[in-house]
Parts: structure tokens; sequence; C-alpha cells
């Protein structure tokens, strides 16, 4: 497969460029750019108004930008010398052949990809097709995949209007809303044939057929494939099945997971691209092994049993829902209205294809599962992290009940996230000082991050706070917004540039509001909190931000009473903040300024979590139950308490929910009273540090960025899935990144 790297579209911006800047349509056009300060602030500097405006959106920005600036800036020889420069960092990035993965896996090639199935793909904040943790592994996936140079494409869905949007009104209640993505004005570019039509691929769908088109987007040197319905010569209703992300009921989600695993494959063949392995990222891709299946069967004349194994051999899976009803599973009903016409293809029966679905073969009723379905016609099964791997393998024991628990085919290969994108600049900056030129592209090697030592505590500390006021500033911004727009009195509007305090210790709790995940821990005992928050010495403040899922009124609930109890007190006013309308760019704020970040799931029911390791890298430290990847993350020292963070409630288990939250809820407290704040306000009066706390931060630095990254979590998936047998020496893993 070739990579181009000019589209027609970013041909059509070039034209408009002078041209000194014409470089910048090329660059506009591939996500590339987001991973590193020099190649942002590039196009902040054409305008900051309107780059935050544009949601951070380089192509939006450029096609609206006005002819007078980009005169101005082409007669300004330092801008066009940066644009020369990261234009030449570029075309040698996208040239690179000698890369980590062409190394260790040649038998991976770009003829032969492996084929990244995902429903949401979180690259950007300028690209909304997301909606959480799901998103942002797959979009940290694709980002490391094209550093290390590992063959790879996604495939996902390009929705009309994305995942909702969240108001929050002045009771406190969420507000849901939609924003068109106008797809003209995105980093996309739609895939046409010689003649300019775009290339569409066909389905049915509830007796209709439905065109799907497909858009690419360049991330890197990895192209994402996104299909989308929307199409004047589509039913109106079929039109908006790449409408919302998660939306609507079960009718929607199965049309929408029939487009993506049968379509997907579809468009893969229509593309010319044939793969190597199809990577199910969760098991709304899982109908795509059936498409495959169906295909070598008009290849080859054999039957669907007898091309099972094969199919089995191309196609890998990995898992990310520890509760069983997390799992997509569709009644016989469903299945038959959307597949009475495609079984015959597969030379099968009703009853046999229901089975395939079906957890214990024998039971054809059994409603139709897609992880069932993935698990049954995949190669190898992963789940996110080592305990999520293990309630993956009790949870699908059902399914291998000739084996021992121990037995069932699922592992593990616990996530990461993408350093390059999550690091704030001002830390990048200091591990190259400290680390050595190179460190960007050595991230998985432990002993570069024991340097972490050397940085001295004063510089690593005065970066942080600028990082925490750059916090409190966006937060300031879109508090004072937020009022504005909700008419409040203009009293209250100037009352948002007093939240927060630079100098008070620092809490982040951002993640989805569903109840699991138990954003009111920290309301259990209002007493014991309001003396922890207006301790007039020691005070600590928290920014919470997250969304609840439009249907889930508990979620919206606990938002509420979290909002109500901050505006309870005029003291608690400044110190416990919503932000609302949490996204990768709140996201960024957040992690790199808290100084805490805590995490109160209900174990086990947090699979992995990469939000605490995003902290990591920017020198915050966790707090949080012991699950998903902090069970591997956390450390304590020879005194038995951490040493790069905190564990909540540490290994007390009942199945009484209202006792557990209790006892973790007093674990919560007592590591705030008597280990964190404590630690925070431990000021050396010469140095007005405390070296304490840095102590702590660089624990958590070093001892958790050469794990939970996808530099070593790619690897792992080359190591493991896509090639497996090849030996992974961790030290040797090497990103091939310019800087
Ligand atoms: C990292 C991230 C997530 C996932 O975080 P979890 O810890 O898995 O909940 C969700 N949303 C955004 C915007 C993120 O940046």
């Amino acid at each position: 497969m070739v990579i181009k790297n000019y589209t027609k579209a970013s041909q059509q911006l070039r034209e408009k460029l002078p041209l000194p800047l014409k470089p910048l349509a090329e660059i506009a056009y591939n996500y590339w750019w987001c991973w590193t300060t020099e190649r942002i602030s590039l196009f902040r500097n054409i305008d900051p108004d309107a780059w935050q405006q544009w949601n951070h959106n380089p192509v939006a920005l450029l096609q609206f930008v006005s002819l007078e600036r980009l005169s101005q800036l082409a007669n300004d020889p330092d801008y066009m010398k940066r644009v020369k420069a990261v234009s030449e960092q570029f075309h040698r990035y996208m040239a690179i052949e000698d890369t980590w993965a062409s190394r260790v896996a040649p038998q991976i090639t770009h003829d032969r990809p492996v084929v990244y199935f995902c429903a949401e793909f979180g690259i950007h904040e300028s690209l909304p097709i997301y909606s959480g943790g799901l998103g942002m592994l797959a979009g940290d996936h694709l980002k490391s995949a094209s550093d290390l140079g590992v063959p790879l494409i996604g495939i996902g869905l390009m929705y009309r209007q994305g995942y909702f949007r969240q108001r929050i009104n002045g009771h406190g209640w969420q507000e849901d809303y939609y924003v068109d993505n106008i797809f003209e004005q995105m980093p996309l570019e739609l895939i046409t044939d010689a003649d300019g039509k775009p290339i569409t691929v066909e389905l049915e769908i509830r007796n209709r057929v439905v065109k799907i088109q497909i858009w690419r987007v360049q991330v890197g040197r990895v192209a994402l494939y996104l299909l989308d319905t929307d199409r004047h010569d589509n039913d109106p209703l079929d039109r908006w099945l790449t409408g919302h992300l998660y939306g609507g009921n079960q009718d929607t989600r199965i049309a929408q997971e029939v487009v993506l695993g049968i379509g997907g494959v579809r468009a893969l063949e229509a593309l010319g691209i044939t793969p190597a392995i199809c990577h199910l990222n969760e098991g709304h891709a899982a109908f795509c092994t059936l498409e495959v299946a169906r295909m070598e069967m008009q290849r080859t004349g054999k039957s669907f049993y007898d091309v099972e194994q094969s199919v089995r051999e191309r196609c890998v899976f990995t898992t990310h829902t520890p509760v069983p009803a997390g799992h997509d599973v569709f009644s016989g009903d469903l299945i038959e209205s959307y597949f009475s016409h495609y079984w015959p293809t597969l030379g099968l029966t009703q009853e046999q294809f229901m089975a395939v679905g079906a957890r214990r073969l024998g039971d054809p009723w059994e409603p139709f599962g897609m992880t069932v379905l993935a698990l049954r016609m995949c190669r190898t099964a992963n789940g996110v992290s080592a305990l999520h791997g293990e309630v993956s393998r009790k949870m699908w024991h059902i399914m291998y009940p000739d084996r021992p628990m121990e037995e069932v085919p699922i592992g593990h290969i616990t996530n990461g996230v993408h350093q390059r994108t999550w690091t704030a600049p001002l830390l990048s900056d200091l591990y190259s000082q400290y680390l050595g030129e190179d460190w960007i592209n050595r991230i998985a090697d432990p002993q570069m991050w024991n340097k972490v030592d050397e940085i001295p505590d004063e510089e690593l500390w005065w970066r942080h706070q600028l990082l925490k006021e750059r916090l409190i500033a966006h937060t300031r911004t879109k508090i004072k917004r937020a009022r504005q727009q909700r008419g409040e009195n203009p009293q209250w509007v100037d009352a948002a540039d007093r939240i927060l305090d630079p100098n008070v210790l620092t809490i982040g709790f951002a993640r989805r509001f569903s109840t699991y995940k138990r954003g009111y821990l920290l309301m259990h005992d209002l007493e014991r909190s309001l003396r922890l928050f207006s301790n007039p010495e020691r005070p600590i403040q928290i920014v919470f931000a997250g969304k609840a899922h439009p249907a889930d009124e508990q979620g919206k609930r606990i938002l509420q009473r979290i909002y109500e109890w901050s505006q309870q007190h005029s003291l608690l006013q400044n110190r416990v903040i919503v932000l609302p309308d949490y996204d990768m760019y709140t996201g960024r704020k957040l992690v790199q300024g808290v100084d805490v970040w805590l995490n109160t799931p209900r174990r086990p029911l947090e699979a992995s979590g990469t939000s605490g390791q995003k902290v990591c890298f920017n020198g915050g430290i966790n707090c949080s139950v012991l699950d998903g990847w902090w069970c591997e993350g956390y450390q304590t020292g020879p005194d038995g308490k951490g040493m790069n963070g905190w564990a909540i409630g540490e290994d007390a288990h009942t199945s009484d929910q209202e006792m557990q939250d209790k006892i973790d809820a007093e674990s919560l407290y007592r590591l705030l009273e008597e280990e964190i704040v404590p630690l925070y306000y431990d000021i050396d009066p010469n140095t007005g540090l405390s070296h304490g706390w840095i102590k702590m931060m660089k624990g958590s630095i070093k001892t958790n960025a050469p794990l939970f990254n996808t530099d070593r979590m790619v690897a792992d998936y080359v190591a493991k899935v896509y090639a497996p047998g090849i030996q992974l020496d961790v030290e040797s893993i090497r990103a091939s990144v310019l800087v």
C-alpha cells in the first residue's frame, strides 16, 4: 500500500496559501502535527483566538483565516523558517523505512497490514468521533503504531454528530446537545475513483440497500478509514446510521455494527487492502469475522466450517468490559431481521447461525453475543490489564466447560497512553535535558527513566506549578463562558475569576459519570469533607469533569449532587468545580495540571483506565482503588507505604456495595488527612518546597512511565498477537520520532 502525502483536499487548501506557507496544507491533513509543540504552535501562531474557536482544527483555521494575515506570515522570515523545518521533519518521518517494526517483525508488511477495527477513535479534539477510554486507546494505538513503524491501518465510522455535547444548567443538571461535524472543514479526504466519484460499498440493512462511502484521516504513517452512510442516494433513515456514537437503541446499535464489521471488510476489498490480521478492538466489530469467512468461502468454494480455522488464524480480539451487561447481546428476533438474508450466504441455517453467537454450543436460542462471536472466531483474545484478564477468564469460562479456569484462552496486554500526545511541553523539555536527547524514542526503557532522580526539585516544581496555573486559567475561562451562556448575573460571571488557587493541593477527577466510578465517594461524609476543603492552612480543591450517558439518570444525578454540594458553602464554590463538556483538550489540561488524580471505581469494574497513566508522565500522583492498571502500577516502599502514589481501600473487598463504599471512603479520608495533605504542605522553609512530595512525583514518573505507554503496549501486541514468537526486549523498543 502506498502512503500518499498529497490528498486532493489538501491540494485545494495548498492553492490558497502563499508560497512559503504551502507546506502547511499538507501538515494540516496529517494528525502527525498534534504530537509535538513546535508543530502545534505553528498553527496556533496563525491566529490564537481563531485557533481556540475552531477547536484546534488546522484545516478550518487555514480555510477561514484572512489572506491579509496569511500574507503577513508569509513575509515573516522566522515563521517561514519554522514552516520549512517542520515540513522537512514531516517528510523525513513519513519516509523512514528503518523502523523498530521493520527490524523485529519484517513479516508484517504494508502490502498485508494489520487492520484495527474500532467503533470510536480519539485522535484529537478536532475530530470528535470518540466518547471515552476505548476511543483514546484506539487513537493512541494508531499513533504509536505509526511511530514504531508497524504496518497498520484503522477502520471506524465517521459520525455526522459524534458523541453528545454536555451543558450543565443552573441546577447542576446535565443537558445533552449535538453539533454537526462539517466534514469539508475537517482533515478528511473522501476516497474517490479516478473520475472523482466516491468509492462506495453496499450492504443490505433492514431490507434496503445502503451505500457506504469512505473517508480517510492520516495519523502519521497510519491511515484511518471511516465509513459513512450519509449519502443522498440512501434512504433518509439509513443516512443516520452513522449519525451518532452510542446513541439510539439496540436496533441502531446492531445496524452500526453491521456497517463497521461487514461494511469494513467490504471497504477494505474496495480499497484493494488485504489484511494480514483483523484486530477487533472490542466486540462491536465482531461481524467482520463472518464477512471474512464469506469472502473466503466465495473464493475457495469451501463451507463455513471448513474456512472457520483459517479465519481464526487472521482475527484477534481485545475485550474491554469486565461487566456481563457491558457486552453487546442481540435477541434472536433482531438477528433474524438483520441476517436472514445473510446466513444463507454462509451456507448456514438460522439455528447454526445463532449457535455461532451462543455462549454454549447446542443452546441455539440463547441471544447472540458479540463477545462470544469474537472469542469463537479469533485466534487470540486479551483483556487490558492483568486483573481484567483474570476477570474475563472467569466471566467466559462458561464457553470452555472442559477446561480449568486458568486455561480459558484470554490473556492480557495492559493499556498505555501515547506519551507524546499527553506529556506537557514543559516537561518534555525537562526530560530532553535530563534523560538525554533521544529520550522521546526510548520511553519503554526503565533504565532511562531512573535519571528522573537527577532533575533538581525546584526545576520540576516550578514547571508543575505553571501547568497547574494553566489548568486554573482554563477552568476559569470555561466556567465563565458557561455562566455567561446561562445568562447568570454579572457578579456571578466575574466570580469565575476567583475559582481555584494555585497554592492549594489540587485534585482531579475526570471520567464518565456512571455509578460504578463512584464520583460521589468524596461526599460520603460531608462534614469531614468540608473540613478538608476549608482548612485555613492546608486546604484541598478538586476539579470534576465528565459526561453521564444521556440515558443514565443515575449518573446525571451524581453529577448534580456534586454540583449542589459545591453551591452549599461559599467556600466550596471556588474549591469544588464541575467543568462541563469533558473532551481531549480539557483532558490534557487536567492530566497535566493536577497534583493528585483520584480514581474510585468499584473493583473490578475498571478494566484498565488510562487517564491516571497520562498523569504520571506529567508528575501528577495517583490516588486510586487498586483496580485496572493501578494494581500493576502501584508500588510500596520498605515501610509498606506507597512510593509512587496511594491505594484506596487496599485489599479489603466485600460484595456489599454500601459497605464497600464505606470502607473505601474511610480509607480515602484517612489517606487525605494523614498522608496526602501533610506531605504536600510539609514545606522546607529554606527552599519553599515539599521535598517529600517532589520525591513522590519522581517516583510516579520513573516507575510508571516506562510501562504504561503505547510504545510498550503496541510492541506487546506485535510480539504476542500480531507476529507471535518474537522476543521482546523492552530496552530495545525504539520509536522513530524526529525532533
Ligand atoms: C484518557 C481519557 C479518557 C479515559 O480515561 P479513563 O481513565 O479510562 O476513564 C476519557 N476521556 C478523555 C477525554 C480522556 O482524555
